[in-house]
């Protein structure tokens, strides 16, 4: 008998926001671990597993097959939403890659979202950058979560299509508008050490012989949002 699918506590999550019934994309989909989980869980669910590598659409090919999800999800080689038809899917999952390229998939890819209500993401890093593009093409930020794995501090960026416009201030952002309101203890502990990170980005930039001033004054603006963030303490307990 094939053994159950076991999700990392992130894909888990990940998978969470998806309806019953979704028709989804899962871009980036290595193993095909979410799809097959999500569609074995859910026989009503239909999903297309996107990779632009060789190797990882392979695997996605074989835990497909092991799990007989043949006729329920469709693996496809191709760079972000180009594997996707017109109105193909109407959620869209992309986990596990960096903000940026996160983004850069949506902007190349926004021709095929006209169906897509719901995204959820999971930048890897940049995370301002997925909630930016949201912004800017009429995804409101849902929900957001903040998990650690091995190590490893994880947000999830859900977007939700909206009609109306909406605005967020830098701050809201950086940090997210939800999980800057929740504040939780791994919230604080991700941007302690952020904060860290950029005092030494910054003293080495003041140590350079030739300074970027302009660079250096826009870290230390957002030095001090960290550090008032921080200084209000974390809403826990
Ligand atoms: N989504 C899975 C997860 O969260 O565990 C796998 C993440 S894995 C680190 C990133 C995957 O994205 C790789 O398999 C890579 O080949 C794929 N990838 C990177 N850029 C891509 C693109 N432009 N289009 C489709 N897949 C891409």
């Amino acid at each position: 008998m094939t053994e159950e699918i076991k999700l990392s506590r992130r894909l888990l999550q990940v998978a969470s926001y998806l309806p019953k019934g979704a028709i989804f994309a899962d871009i980036g989909s290595d193993h095909a671990y979410l799809p097959c989980y999500v569609c074995k869980q859910d026989p009503s669910a239909r999903a297309i597993a996107g990779e632009v590598n060789k190797g990882p659409l392979a695997s996605a090919k074989e835990t497909i097959h092991t799990y007989q999800l043949s006729d329920v999800i469709d693996a496809r080689l191709g760079d972000g939403l180009s594997v996707l038809q017109q109105d193909e899917v109407k959620q869209l999952v992309i986990a596990g890659m960096g903000g940026a390229l996160i983004r850069s998939i949506l902007e190349n890819g926004k021709d095929k979202l006209g169906s897509v209500n719901l995204i959820i993401a999971q930048p890897n890093v940049d995370e301002r950058n997925v909630r930016s593009w949201y912004l800017d093409n009429g995804y409101i930020i849902e929900d957001e979560a903040i998990l650690e794995e091995n190590g490893h501090i994880y947000e999830i960026i859900v977007g939700k299509k909206v009609e109306d416009t909406y605005s967020l201030s830098e701050q809201q952002l950086l940090f997210g508008p939800i999980l800057l309101t929740k504040r939780n203890a791994l919230f604080n502990k991700k941007w302690n050490s952020e904060r860290n990170k950029l005092v030494r980005i910054i003293n080495q930039m003041k140590n350079a012989k030739e300074k970027d001033t302009v660079k250096i004054g826009q870290f230390e603006e957002q030095l001090k949002w960290i550090e008032e963030v921080l200084r209000n303490g974390s809403n826990d307990n």
